[in-house]
């Protein structure tokens, strides 16, 4: 392959240029739209720099990426012998930079899912205290439950405006996903770029 054929993002022609011109911007000859030539996944060379060191940055992240054991040992006043131990994992500065983007967590919801069963249950309790309550002490039973439910109900609102707005988080990140997994950089001149 030594073209690389895409289309204008404006008018949709087909068009070719040669490798070299690779993450180049030039003009549509067809509608005259600014364009950045994409550049292919198979080319041999930085589009920077020229250099041929080019890696994928998803290999870059995964061989700067260590997984190790930290082992220390420790003699404690009554003179016995303790070994910890503890999993590290270390990043090299590369890596760090070419880190891929971070999954959306469910943490948020499982914590307010909680604590609004939490307030409910409670204010379930108060409710069936509510008829045993002598009289001069309903009012503030009656408090608590109003401020137990006010609790659950914002929970409630949180847990529904998080959950909603999930999928489209899931959707963004598997976007960044993709084009983290295209992207590339170069060992010679550290500068990045997305492959088609
Ligand atoms: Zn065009
Ligand atoms: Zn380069």
């Amino acid at each position: 392959m030594d073209k690389i054929t895409f289309a204008c993002t404006l008018c949709g022609k087909t068009l070719n240029a040669p490798l070299n011109k690779a993450g180049k911007i030039e003009q549509c000859p067809n509608c005259n739209e600014s364009l950045r030539i994409p550049i292919p996944a198979n080319i041999q060379h930085c589009p920077h720099c020229g250099a041929n060191q080019i890696k994928k940055a998803s290999l870059v992240y995964e061989q700067g990426t260590s997984a190790g054991n930290l082992t220390g040992i420790s003699l404690d006043d009554q003179g016995s012998l303790d070994v910890f131990g503890a999993g590290i994992k270390t990043k090299s500065l590369l890596a760090t930079r070419l880190a891929p983007p971070s999954r959306p967590t469910i943490t948020a919801l499982v914590v307010s899912a909680t604590f609004g069963i939490v307030f409910f249950i409670a204010d379930i309790v108060l409710l069936a205290e509510l008829s045993k309550t002598p009289h001069h002490q309903k009012g503030s039973t009656l408090f608590m439950i109003v401020m137990f439910g006010l609790v659950l109900a914002a929970m409630g609102i949180y847990f529904y405006i998080r959950a909603k707005r999930y999928p489209k988080e899931m959707a963004e990140y598997e976007y960044r996903f993709k084009t983290w997994d295209r992207l590339w950089v170069c060992l010679q001149c550290g500068k990045t770029w997305t492959s088609q």
